[in-house]
């Protein structure tokens, strides 16, 4: 498009308004071949070798994802850990990096296990809390700071503009998994980070329907070149359908986050003051600690994730999620449908979260119907 003031939510529901010069469909073609053909002169003119460095499919919703998140390239993978994990194996053994207590529980274990054994020092710390990863940087060494936030899955928040520059003042890169607030609500590559993952599976893609990854870098620079490198070499690349279904969910990411945002707040401000329950977490809430700092780096909206402490501990929870008709009881998030999961029960021993936390991913049902269903069944638990 010609006009660079054009917003991003136009932006995504064109996609970059891509039509094929050649048939002038609106949609792209998917790109099957795993091959591409030398020149006579032994070059390659069209810049491709091999489909597991990269797939013409990738190019619109890889440009896309850049646009979005004001970055300068991005990299799609075969799943959100393919993508995260990719940060971490580009730095070397004996190198210093700063991850979160609170995250992800899947890569929170490979960077305790096989990071850990592989040599990265890897120190955990408290992400909410901007003075203890001051303490913990140590300049020199520390090569990497990473945060999720919203942090799954109490949603505490940390302050990315004030994290990246003890980053950059240590000589290290600022990482944000940005897979809950979604580009629609935060640009933290405008906030100083220099590298956003997502897990696509979640917000980006929505439909509940594809495992995929992406990173967005805020320089075309060597350490970019790095995690193209490892991209190509481990062969973690998405599926060209599936690079296909993603860029027919970004389509509708703003419309869908914006909606669940409005649910997930309307929610958060009705299981409040609800007898069965003991807490809500949510950044919306005026009450929730990390409400200020969320309400300067997310805009319009507080995303679409909260979660609800039961009264009567963990069996109550367990007895609740078994009540509910409108939401499903699965893993994953950010899809349409709305989500409902005892997560301590998902993360197993040793998890941070507590036991009687429901973690609830709004979707874009009617968020009255929402709210009757869990009503219900927290009061039919609670009669039980
Ligand atoms: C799901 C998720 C991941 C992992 O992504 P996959 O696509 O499942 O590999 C990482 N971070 C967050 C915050 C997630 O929700």
């Amino acid at each position: 498009m010609k006009d660079v003031s054009i917003s991003a939510a136009s932006l995504a529901a064109q996609a970059m308004g891509w039509v094929d010069p050649v048939t002038k469909a609106v949609v792209p073609p998917i790109h099957m071949s795993s091959t591409y053909q030398r020149d006579t002169d032994n070059n390659y003119s069209s810049g491709r070798i091999y489909a597991r460095a990269d797939n013409p499919t990738f190019d619109q919703v890889e440009a896309t994802l850049a646009a979005l998140e004001g970055g300068s390239k991005a990299l799609v993978f075969s799943s959100g850990m393919s993508a995260a994990c990719a940060c971490f194996l580009a730095w070397s053994p004996g190198d210093h990096i700063i991850v979160p207590k609170v995250m992800y529980w899947s890569l929170r274990n490979w960077l305790a296990t096989f990071a850990t054994h592989w040599g990265l020092k890897i120190d955990f710390v408290d992400a909410d809390r901007t003075d203890a990863i001051a303490a913990a940087v140590r300049p020199g060494a520390t090569k990497l700071i990473w945060l999720e936030t919203p942090a799954n899955p109490t949603w505490s928040i940390s302050d990315i503009a004030a994290v990246a520059e003890i980053a950059h003042k240590a000589g290290a890169l600022l990482a944000i998994d940005s897979t809950v607030a979604t580009p629609v609500l935060t640009r933290p590559i405008e906030l100083g980070a220099d590298i956003v993952m997502h897990s696509a599976t979640k917000y980006l893609n929505g439909h509940s329907d594809i495992i995929a990854g992406a990173l967005i870098g805020a320089r075309d620079d060597a350490h970019w070149a790095k995690l193209r490198a490892i991209r190509a070499q481990l062969g973690t690349i998405l599926g060209q359908t599936e690079a296909w279904l993603l860029m027919r969910g970004i389509r509708t990411l703003f419309p869908r986050v914006q909606w669940a945002c409005r649910s997930a707040q309307s929610l958060a401000e009705r299981f409040a003051g609800h007898p069965m329950v003991a807490a809500v977490l949510y950044p919306g809430l005026a009450s929730f600690p990390g409400h200020t700092i969320a309400a300067r780096q997310m805009r319009g909206g507080f995303g679409g994730m909260l979660s609800i402490r039961v009264k009567g501990g963990e069996r109550a929870a367990i007895a609740t999620a078994a009540r509910v008709d409108l939401w499903k009881r699965a893993t994953s998030l950010g899809g349409v449908e709305s989500l409902i999961e005892h997560r301590a029960s998902v993360e197993g021993p040793g998890t941070p979260c507590p036991p009687d936390l429901l973690r609830l991913s709004v979707g874009v049902e009617d968020s009255s119907d929402l709210f009757n269903d869990l009503d219900q069944a927290l009061r039919r638990a609670h009669n039980a």
